[in-house]
């Protein structure tokens, strides 16, 4: 039987053994396991890739996400603005920073934070927005225009974009501050957990520093409140290898949803995924929707094929997030779509053959309705 896997980091991983070796020796030798060399010189190269002026490096991208909303002076009686269907992270960064979630629906195209919704839900009391640039497309930032005409402050999470664009502009530099991961199977994935927080302002990008350092800017200054978010020098040695090569990576991830728009577009019963007008994806995820979705992943599954559902359930319908009133039938978008979709196995490497056999599968799947 042909086994397909969701995710394949072992293809990434022979490309850049030999550097993460001779990396990994050095920082053991120097012995210099936080804020080592490879710490400042990943920050900095992130930001370039980016187009930000700051890269601050932290230890994951759910800290990157309430490090930002904190430097954004989000806290205790605010509420932000998150998308109904995101990973819980988002909407969790949040309620750390002290604040209450305001969940709202998305578009029924790109499934991405829907500009019209997030009116709607604005209060006084609204302190900042969180588009998430779900699956590796970036959200339509352009169009949260009120927000900005009221000072409510707009946060990227940019966790499954790293390398996208819009209009031009790379992930990472929409809002006033950007959240990412680079968790192993992200786009541009670490050995363990990591995250950065980047920006334009200088302000922000020093608030977030402190944050991330006990609130000190040099050893034992505790100029401010803060924790503990720091970036291994380890993970930096293995996402300065990586970030060497995202683009050629993305390259391939579109290439791979190329092959899968062809294959499925003769497919009855399989809605294929929308890419926004503007953006150049990078295809995080490949998200088809399907109606008898349970069944079509059970076969999958029964044929060694590691489909995905992002996510299951919306996040204000988890049991967490029970406190913030989430009710079903608020948000039909994102309900409905949590239903049908299914994400097909996507990652630099994966073979025409490998595509072939997922749909092969999936066709079969779809078609016993
Ligand atoms: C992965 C992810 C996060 C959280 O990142 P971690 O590094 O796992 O903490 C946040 N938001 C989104 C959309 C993600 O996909």
């Amino acid at each position: 039987m042909t086994t397909v896997p969701l995710v394949d980091l072992a293809v990434q991983h022979a490309q850049i053994a030999d550097e993460v070796e001779e990396g990994f020796a050095e920082v053991l030798a120097a012995g210099d396991f936080i804020g080592g060399k490879a710490v400042a010189a990943f920050e900095q190269e992130y930001a370039e890739f980016v187009g930000a002026r700051h890269c601050v490096g932290v230890a994951n991208g759910t800290d990157a996400l309430e490090i930002a909303l904190r430097a954004v002076g989000v806290g205790a009686g605010d509420e932000v603005v998150v998308p109904a269907n995101t990973f819980i992270a988002t909407a969790e960064a949040v309620v750390r920073a002290g604040a209450r979630p305001v969940f709202a629906d998305v578009d029924d195209d790109g499934l991405l934070l829907d500009p019209a919704a997030v009116e709607a839900v604005l209060t006084d009391r609204t302190r900042a927005v969180i588009p998430v640039d779900l699956y590796g497309q970036v959200a339509p930032f352009e169009l949260l225009t009120s927000v900005g005409e009221r000072g409510i402050a707009v946060v990227e999470d940019g966790a499954q974009s790293q390398g996208a664009r819009r209009h031009e502009a790379g992930a990472g530099t929409f809002g006033a501050v950007a959240a990412t991961s680079f968790y192993p199977g992200k786009n541009l994935g670490a050995y363990g957990d990591a995250g950065a927080v980047t920006t334009d302002d200088d302000g922000l990008a020093e608030a977030a520093r402190l944050l991330g350092a006990h609130g000190s800017p040099a050893k034992y200054q505790h100029v401010s409140f803060g924790f503990n978010s720091r970036l291994d020098t380890l993970q930096a040695v293995v996402l300065r290898a990586k970030l060497r090569r995202l683009s050629r990576w993305n390259e391939e991830r579109r290439a791979a949803a190329a092959v899968y728009d062809e294959l499925l577009a003769s497919v009855p019963g399989v809605r294929m995924p929308a890419t926004l007008p503007g953006n150049e994806h990078v295809w995080h995820l490949y998200v088809v929707r399907v109606p008898n979705r349970e069944a079509v992943l059970r076969t999958l599954q029964a044929e060694q094929i590691g489909a995905g559902v992002h996510y299951p359930v919306p996040v204000h319908l988890t049991p967490a997030m029970a406190p913030f009133g989430g009710r079903p039938g608020q948000f039909p978008v994102a309900e409905r779509a949590a239903g049908e979709i299914l994400s097909l196995p996507l990652f630099p490497g994966v073979t025409r053959w490998q595509q072939e056999r997922v749909v092969e599968v999936l066709a079969s799947a779809v078609g016993q309705g």
